[in-house]
């Protein structure tokens, strides 16, 4: 855990709360808490001295892109929504979190449950919406009992409802408790779930922005996304885009978990490398072992290897090695993990994970753990590992959704740096 109560430790001496700004220092639980420390002011302030337009143009120029791991502007969705002629129109926050070893969002609505309620109004007046849902987990259950109640006390100060703060603008939110399917996290699967089907990916287009709930455009963000309206707007998008790299704009929130020693939740600004991550703030692997990658993006990530280490925590930099940021899930791994073990641990994940709809992902993944248990009973060869490769290849350029097509980057990756551990298992 974290180095308690040494505030100089880089573990927090590098951290830049944004996001995680009222985390732990006020009481989730009381509205008064989050009002003492200017809490739904941003939304007075949009909407008596804001036009909508205005409020998307902030969002834009502040250069954030969607924290759920995609990276698209946000601004630009935003501006897709709000040019919809629709009259109806939704604001949906996707807290569905399911990476294995991820918490970030769990621990923003646990901790500041308000500040995504603010920040939903805010982007439900900028787009045009008047109804907010609120997707999240059934294994949340802390973090649904905490937003119940800050919605029940939102409506209570009337800043839920109709005519918030004397405006003509009307929103309400209401909470939808998913039952934990990892592919409902996919934008197309959590509408179908929400309007009451089975969490089905569908083909895009049409994209939510354009036709989403009952048809209707719907503007999608994950929890870190709307987290990061309400600082924007208070500061301004230009001090926003002042933080971070030339692409990859503000802070990014973090699950440092795995073999380290300092594990726990970190905000760091983009451009952070992995190493003043991993060795700096967590301080290393535990028990003296070394240290020998670290997995980011979860299953739908990759691993990078520690001699590539000084990548900086951006977009860009962590797909041009063959991952890529994910949703915050960072998983430091010792010399003692086997990277063919760590593959086939993903693609177990995945094969369970699949919603069945498509061959490729439905039968792929399937096939790729059966190829992964083949090598790492020392009974595959050669062939086998070619084979490995070129379906891996196959089922990321054909699967229908996300979730098939980046299931196979943990083998791809683990085979981009470490083959030679796949090679040492091979029949000879
Ligand atoms: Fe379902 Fe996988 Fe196809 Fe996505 S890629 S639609 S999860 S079968």
């Amino acid at each position: 855990t974290a180095p308690e109560g040494d505030y100089n430790h880089p573990f927090f001496a590098l951290q830049m709360p944004v996001v995680l700004e009222n985390s732990g220092k006020i009481d989730p639980e009381k509205i008064e808490d989050y009002i003492a420390v200017g809490g739904y002011q941003q939304l007075y302030h949009v909407l008596h001295e804001m036009t909508p337009e205005e409020v998307v143009k902030e969002i834009t120029i502040s250069g954030l892109r969607g924290r759920g791991g995609g990276g698209y502007p946000t601004g630009l969705k935003w501006a897709t929504v709000a040019k919809m002629p629709n009259e109806q129109k939704y604001v949906v926050c996707n807290a569905d979190e399911g990476d294995p070893g991820a918490f970030m969002d769990r621990s923003v609505l646990e901790s500041d449950p308000h500040r995504i309620i603010e920040g939903m109004a805010i982007a439900a007046y900028a787009v045009g919406a008047n109804e907010g849902y609120i997707y999240v987990r059934a294994e949340y259950p802390l973090a649904i009992a905490r937003l119940q109640k800050a919605i029940q006390q939102a409506k209570r100060k009337d800043l839920l409802g109709t005519q918030i703060f004397d405006s003509l603008f009307d929103f309400k939110v209401e909470i939808r408790v998913g039952a934990g399917a990892f592919v409902c996290g996919e934008e197309t699967a959590l509408i179908a779930s929400i309007e009451g089907k089975r969490g089905n990916p569908t083909p895009r287009p049409p994209y939510p922005a354009q036709s989403g709930l009952w048809g209707s455009p719907t503007l999608i963000n994950n929890v870190e996304t709307f987290a990061s309206v309400v600082p924007i707007i208070r500061q301004g998008g230009t001090w926003y885009s002042s933080i971070g790299t030339a692409t990859s704009k503000g802070t990014k929130v973090f699950a440092l978990t795995g073999k380290v020693q300092n594990t726990g939740l970190i905000e760091v600004p983009m451009g952070t490398t992995i190493r003043q991550i991993v060795m700096e703030m967590g301080g290393g692997v535990t028990d003296n072992a070394q240290v020998k990658a670290v997995q980011t993006g979860g299953p739908s990530g990759g691993c990078i290897p520690f001699e590539l280490f000084d990548t900086p925590v951006d977009y860009e930099s962590l797909r041009e090695l063959g991952t890529m940021m994910g949703s915050g899930g960072m998983i430091v791994i010792d010399e003692d993990t086997n990277m063919v073990g760590l593959a086939r641990f993903y693609m177990e994940f995945c094969r369970g994970e699949t919603c069945g709809k498509c061959i490729p992902c439905r039968t792929g993944t399937v096939q790729l753990y059966q190829m992964l248990t083949k090598i790492l009973n020392g009974e595959a060869t050669e062939k086998d590992l070619q084979a490995l490769r070129h379906l891996s290849e196959m089922v990321k350029a054909t699967s229908l959704c996300g979730l098939g097509q980046t299931a196979p980057n943990p083998v791809l990756s683990t085979l981009k740096y470490f083959e030679n551990e796949y090679q040492e298992l091979l029949k000879v």
